[in-house]
């Protein structure tokens, strides 16, 4: 057994400990449902397939153009009332979205349906296959489709809210290990590589290629959980929603020249053709996966040989049933209720912003300005990042950040808005006074990445400062202990 496979093994126990403990919620009973009070539930996918083409696409270092969809691009919205408190969920195929748009979205939504901004969950998927929507490497965001982007967001909660009917609620913890791969390489030895800034100080190498001899092993674990929340009507087996969640980044596989939901709209597609009266459900069925924490995970295992020869979409395919495998095989064991009280509590939290300083400042603008004069398009890392730095100097010393935590029954659902390292999510599955819980990533807001400070001390790309990672090496801990506290005040 390798120390690669060891790790593995390791990381394997570690996540069957977790599901053995969080498998079976502890059953509510009928005699908790208040006098009166009856559990409604809606859903509805509003599409948000931009109508102009050609679109810029974002999620490279460089802006490229999409001419068409492959498949649609959705908010998939589910909204839940317990008698008192309602909660609305929007799932976006989208790569990340700005605070803005969120902010704007809730409000409408809020004045159409009397849901609280604060009650409103939105995220975005993170495929890299739509379109920008926020400013990110050099990918400006197209207006016309912000503004199309948040009209439509807020229709989808409002036809979900608009659908709400009377519905049981349960959930369960499906296992996919298959698909899930660290992708953060430690380098052998103390060897170092440079980063855009020219500093040897890289221990890790994230997505490493194959068949390299430096590297040692993925410097963290995977989350293997593919929990399930699923809504049926009351009268008959007639499914609502399912909304799931996988730490994956994503799949990709998709022509730099189309649009595509990436494995998320694929699993869709597929939970509405397994689930059972699904697929002519009235209203219609919507079936969301919600990206967990992944910003340090990806589907390719570096590990073994390089897999060649796929068509495009095939890996998405594989992907998307191998997790709606696992999803179904959580579905079968749900134990529906009634009845279940919501909570959700939301806080905003200031963290500071890792800023150059002057003389960084100074080196990255001649950098820019000496690259400029012969492209207007950046070429190298170093430039690419001098050009970030230069925006980043911009930004305020402190940024705010929405945070929320969600108790749905017994079932806990926290949302950060950025890319989250999985120890973070993993940290507060196993910290949560709510079994079992979940996070929903890149929710309510863009910040960029957030690895732990133990990652950072490692470096590699996703803790190069730029407008995909700049917060405080505190950051990710600041945003534990948070959730930890909001998860306390909904578990009361
Ligand atoms: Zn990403």
């Amino acid at each position: 057994m390798t120390s690669i496979h060891r790790t593995r093994a390791i990381a394997a126990l570690l996540i069957a400990a977790f599901a053995a403990c969080t498998v079976t919620p502890r059953a509510l009973h009928a005699a908790d449902t208040p006098p009166g009070k009856v559990f409604r539930a809606g859903a509805y996918a509003q599409d948000i397939t931009p109508q102009k083409f050609p679109i810029t696409v974002n999620g490279g270092m460089r802006d490229h153009f999409a001419t068409s969809a492959h498949d649609p691009l959705h908010a998939r919205c589910i909204v839940l009332d317990d008698g008192s408190t309602q909660i609305a969920f929007a799932i976006c195929d989208a790569c990340m979205i700005p605070r803005e748009i969120h902010d704007a979205a809730k409000a409408i939504a809020s004045k159409a349906t009397g849901i609280p901004t604060s009650h409103i969950l939105i995220s975005a998927t993170h495929t890299h296959s739509a379109p920008t929507s926020t400013g990110v490497f050099q990918s400006d965001p197209d207006n016309d489709y912000r503004e199309f982007l948040t009209q439509q967001i807020a229709a989808g909660i409002i036809q979900a809210y608009k659908q709400l009917e009377p519905a049981k609620i349960g959930w369960a913890i499906g296992l996919d290990p298959t698909q899930v791969f660290n992708r953060r390489w430690l380098l052998r030895g103390d060897s170092v590589l440079a980063d855009p800034f020219g500093r040897d100080r890289d221990r890790v190498k994230m997505n490493p290629g194959f068949g390299r001899r430096d590297l040692m092993r993925p410097a963290g674990l995977t989350d293997a959980e593919v929990p399930v929340v699923a809504l049926r009507a009351v009268d008959g087996d007639r499914p609502i929603a399912l909304l799931a969640n996988y730490s994956l980044h994503y799949v990709g596989g998709v022509p730099g020249d189309q649009l595509s939901a990436d494995y998320y709209g694929a699993f869709a597609r597929k939970m509405t053709e397994r689930v059972d009266h699904a697929a002519d459900a009235k209203p219609a069925f919507v079936a969301a996966m919600s990206n967990g924490t992944s910003g340090d995970i990806n589907n390719i295992d570096f590990s073994k040989q390089r897999v060649t020869g796929r068509k495009p979409y095939e890996q998405i395919d594989i992907v998307a049933d191998s997790v709606a495998d696992a999803a179904m095989m959580a579905y079968a064991r749900i134990d529906w209720h009634d009845w279940v009280p919501l909570k959700i509590a939301q806080r905003e939290l200031t963290l500071g912003v890792r800023k150059p300083d002057a003389a960084e400042l100074a080196a990255a603008k001649a950098t820019v300005d000496e690259a400029h004069k012969r492209d207007p398009v950046l070429k190298t890392l170093p430039e690419i990042y001098a050009r970030e730095s230069v925006l980043i100097a911009a930004y305020p010393d402190t940024v705010d950040l929405k945070l929320q935590a969600i108790r749905l029954g017994d079932l806990g659902v926290c949302a950060i808005p950025c890319e989250t390292f999985v120890a973070t999510g993993l940290e507060l599955k196993a910290r949560s006074p709510l079994k079992p819980t979940f996070t929903i990533e890149l929710a309510n807001g863009y910040n960029g990445y957030l690895p732990t400070p133990d990652q950072h001390a490692l470096g590699g790309y996703e803790t190069w400062r730029a407008r995909s990672s700049y917060l405080e090496e505190q950051a990710s801990v600041k945003i534990t202990q948070t959730l930890l506290e909001l998860l306390d005040e909904v578990a009361k």
